[in-house]
């Protein structure tokens, strides 16, 4: 604060506040248009602070910048697909969480209710252009008796497909008068969906290379188009703690949505110049591999079921004997045998008559049946760790299956701890009822014990934690490769490449001139921007330092790569067939070159990408690197804060950070006491109006 006072003092601004001054308007200010930072303690007993989620939905929906940008429909955009809502992901959006109206003039059509069409059709079910919308559900209530049609109220039930039985109606209530509930919400007001990709990494609270772990939830609006998605700007902090872990700020953040999904979050939509109503919906998580198997539930890459999506098995020593201990927990046959599928083409091996393309509706069956099982597996994990001895059996049980839920590990060593303290001399049986108390009074009963993801609404967490490009490919083949060309060469050559590095003309590929003694000789310390430059050049560089096979390696990874990064994709299906194809070339050359590659899980988890890109859209969508950047900001605060409570101030920092710009970007909001007009015509004033505010 000194140090902006004294730059503005510099410039000749007389009659400057104090220190004192300028920091209790900025607090007045915060609590006029900002968001709050609310102290949770967390059901594993750490204290965190989070931002609330809906002042920050309220700031980018009352920003005239972002808003306009934002979308909340899902859109058929047929083979073309280039943003979120036009992928399949938004289309099959749980429909309590789906955009559930539309205005049409100044009648308002929301789902599950009896409307009527143009050409008199009553209708509730089929589909139809919106322009046919004619007569929306409370004009039919008011217009029944005059039009000498029934009462729309008049609900028995609903025919069941075979059309034989009238099954009850539960899509509308009778104590709504059979409006949608969120038309009674809304009075009257625009409903829309909010939708999200949240982001969640571990990053050093560090500058210097001491580890000081810090977990942090960030996340950027899924309706702004790709150009405006991973826009530094347009990151938002929800909140970081170095410690409470990863899912107990989760179950915070889910307390939020909770909230928001059941009776909406009010705003004020800048552009339509109106209050409107925001279902907030998660899209997708995001993070690298071992943070998207903490929100899976599943035990990680180094697990004989290594792969989150499908629970791919890796072979081990007494393979024959685990696969039918587990069968009983994991007797899904389509199970063992997609995933042998996926093992086998991962191995080169020869595929027997070519794989069928996966439906849509095959995928979402397929990945239904991922969640029962892992659901099924904690259910049966809780009553086995309840049992005295539990403690080993519950360890086969996350080995032979891969479901690891952190969240219930810490009440599972509770437990654990509980039972070591019963001296042995007590009888068994009073001894299991010891443990019984202890879990009715300290552990809390399913499935509140379990990792809050299943309380997220419309979210599979197999299924919508996507191929994230930046740790699989760049951090992932491009490194495993490049390190493994460096200890190939000797001296000479390593002379060699730094030199063709360093001279070879990178301007036009958007690149600064390459540090070619860097890439070489600190090929082990290398970041995801060294790699992405690398993975341009290598072919250019590497022709003749490495044996055939490698080489072609390379090739293939260097086709792979530009289809990856593809911002917008005109036809779906061909670019989707050119992919898997790239893909499986490339996995081809890996196993030509030696099979011990595939020992790498991300060698298997890259065959998944085609489908996550059908599902939810182009991979740079949810390609993390923006908000990787944004660790560098978070980083900031932590090194400027006193380090006595971290997650408060570095919180509370961003609080203020998301104010001012909102303010800059001209942001308007209702507030809880009075309208805070127009305050700044534009981002300049913001200081001379800290002097009038003054
Ligand atoms: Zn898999």
């Amino acid at each position: 604060m000194d140090i902006i006072l004294w730059g503005v003092a510099s410039f000749g601004v007389r009659n400057l506040p104090s220190t004192d001054v300028a920091k209790s308007v900025g607090k007045y200010l915060q609590s006029l248009c900002g968001i709050k930072t609310e102290r949770q303690k967390g059901p594993l007993g750490h204290v965190y602070y989070l931002n609330e989620l809906d002042g920050l939905i309220r700031q980018e929906m009352g920003n005239p910048d972002i808003r306009p940008h934002i979308r909340h429909y899902c859109e058929d955009s047929g083979q073309h697909l280039e943003h979120a809502w036009q992928a399949q992901a938004w289309k099959e959006l749980d429909p309590t969480l789906a955009t559930p109206m539309v205005r049409k003039g100044n009648q308002d059509f929301f789902v599950h209710e009896l409307a009527r069409l143009d050409n008199g059709t009553l209708t509730n079910t089929i589909q139809f252009p919106v322009h046919q919308l004619q007569s929306s559900f409370p004009y039919l209530v008011e217009s029944c008796n005059l039009d000498q049609i029934p009462s729309p109220h008049n609900i028995l039930g609903i025919l069941s497909e075979n059309g034989c039985e009238c099954l009850p109606w539960t899509l509308t209530s009778f104590e709504d008068g059979f409006a949608n509930h969120w038309r009674v919400l809304a009075k009257g007001h625009e409903v829309l969906t909010f939708a999200m990709w949240l982001y969640c990494d571990d990053t050093s609270g560090n500058v210097s290379k001491k580890w000081n772990k810090h977990n942090s939830f960030l996340f950027t609006a899924a309706g702004l188009p790709h150009e405006h998605v991973h826009k530094e700007s347009n990151v938002q902090f929800l909140c970081t703690s170095n410690l409470a872990p990863p899912l107990e700020m989760l179950d915070g953040i889910t307390t939020q949505l909770e909230h928001g999904q059941k009776e909406g979050f009010w705003v004020w939509d800048v552009q339509k110049k109106a209050m409107v109503l925001m279902i907030p919906a998660v899209l997708a998580m995001l993070g690298d591999n071992p943070m998207q198997s903490e929100f899976s539930c599943h035990v990680g890459l180094v697990g004989k079921y290594f792969c989150r999506c499908c629970f791919a098995k890796g072979r081990d020593a007494n393979d024959e004997q685990s696969a039918s201990a587990t069968k009983d927990v994991a007797d899904d046959t389509s199970i063992h045998s997609n995933a042998s599928t996926e093992q086998e083409s991962d191995s080169g091996a020869e595929k027997k008559g070519g794989r069928r393309k996966e439906t849509i509706q095959e995928l979402i069956s397929r990945a239904k049946r991922f969640i029962t099982r892992t659901i099924d597996t904690l259910h049966n994990m809780f009553i086995t760790s309840s049992q005295l001895g539990g403690k080993t059996k519950a360890k086969e049980m996350t080995t032979g299956t891969g479901v690891k839920d952190t969240f219930f590990g810490h009440f599972q060593d509770k437990i654990f701890a509980f039972i070591r303290r019963i001296p042995h001399s007590t009888p068994t049986e009073e001894r299991q009822g010891l443990v019984d108390d202890f879990i009715a009074q300290n552990i809390p009963p399913e499935p509140s014990c379990f990792s809050p993801i299943w309380r997220m609404k419309g979210l599979d967490p197999h299924r919508d934690t996507p191929v994230e490009i930046l740790h699989v490919i760049l951090l992932g083949f491009v490194k495993y490769y490049w390190r493994d060309a460096i200890t190939r060469l000797d001296d000479h050559q390593k002379e060699t490449l730094k030199h063709r590095l360093s001279s070879l003309d990178v301007s036009s590929m958007g690149l600064s001139p390459l540090a070619g003694e860097t890439l070489v000789k600190y090929a082990r310390s290398l970041t995801g921007r060294d790699f992405r430059a690398i993975a341009q050049v290598a072919p250019f560089v590497l022709y003749d330092l490495l044996p055939a096979e490698c080489y072609e390696a390379w090739l293939a990874l260097s086709a792979l790569i530009p289809l990856v990064w593809q911002p917008v994709i005109l036809h779906l299906d061909t670019y989707l067939a050119t992919l898997e194809l790239a893909i499986q070339r490339f996995l081809n050359c890996a196993a030509h070159w030696t099979p011990r590659w595939f020992n790498k899980p991300k060698f298997h988890i890259i065959c998944h990408l085609p489908m996550h890109i059908r599902w939810f859209g182009p991979a740079m969508l949810y390609a993390t690197e923006g908000f990787e950047s944004f660790n560098a900001i978070i980083r900031d605060h932590s090194v400027h804060s006193n380090h006595q409570a971290p997650s408060r101030d570095i919180g509370r920092g961003f609080a203020q950070c998301s104010r001012v710009r909102h303010l800059l970007h001209r942001g308007l909001q209702l507030c809880p006491s009075f309208w805070l007009e127009p305050v700044l015509e534009n981002g300049a004033a913001l200081l001379p109006l800290l002097m009038v505010s003054t």
